[in-house]
């Protein structure tokens, strides 16, 4: 998340859906957090949970920053970049309100073209076997 600490932004850990991979989670066990902390899981899709009032559980609300910063899921590391529902093409997020500093950035649509891919096979295991 170069990009948002660029602009020392973290609106989008205020009401965040962050999808987890295996190796988000591990990474951030190493960092000092339970996974029962940090994961929630629905029906095969792992997510960082969220607080009552919409927060990510990592949102430091003092200090506006992440607890996680350097073992933070890729879906951070990749924002601005996100999916067009439209076409399901990596795109830079509209709603990011610094987005139009943003330019199209091949190697960041690559990485996140990769992520997906990773996410749908340990989404579609998951549901297969039933080991959540
Ligand atoms: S893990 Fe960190 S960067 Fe990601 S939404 Fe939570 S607080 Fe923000
Ligand atoms: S993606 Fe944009 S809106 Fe979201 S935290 Fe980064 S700079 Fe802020």
């Amino acid at each position: 998340m170069e990009f948002c600490d660029k602009y020392h932004c973290a609106d989008c850990c205020l009401e965040p859906k962050v999808p987890l991979l295996n190796e988000d989670i591990d990474r951030i066990i190493m960092h000092g957090f339970y996974d029962a902390y940090f994961v929630d899981e629905d029906q095969g899709i792992k997510t960082v949970r969220q607080r009552d009032d919409g927060t990510c559980v990592f949102y430091n609300k003092l200090s506006g920053l992440c607890e996680v910063y350097p073992s933070r899921p890729e879906r951070c590391k990749l924002n601005p970049y996100t999916i067009c529902k439209d076409n399901l093409e990596p795109e830079v997020d509209r709603a990011c309100k610094h987005c139009n500093q943003c330019n199209k950035d091949p190697v960041s649509e690559k990485r996140m073209s990769e992520y997906l891919v990773t996410l749908e096979k340990e989404i579609e295991w998951r549901r297969r076997t039933g080991h959540f």
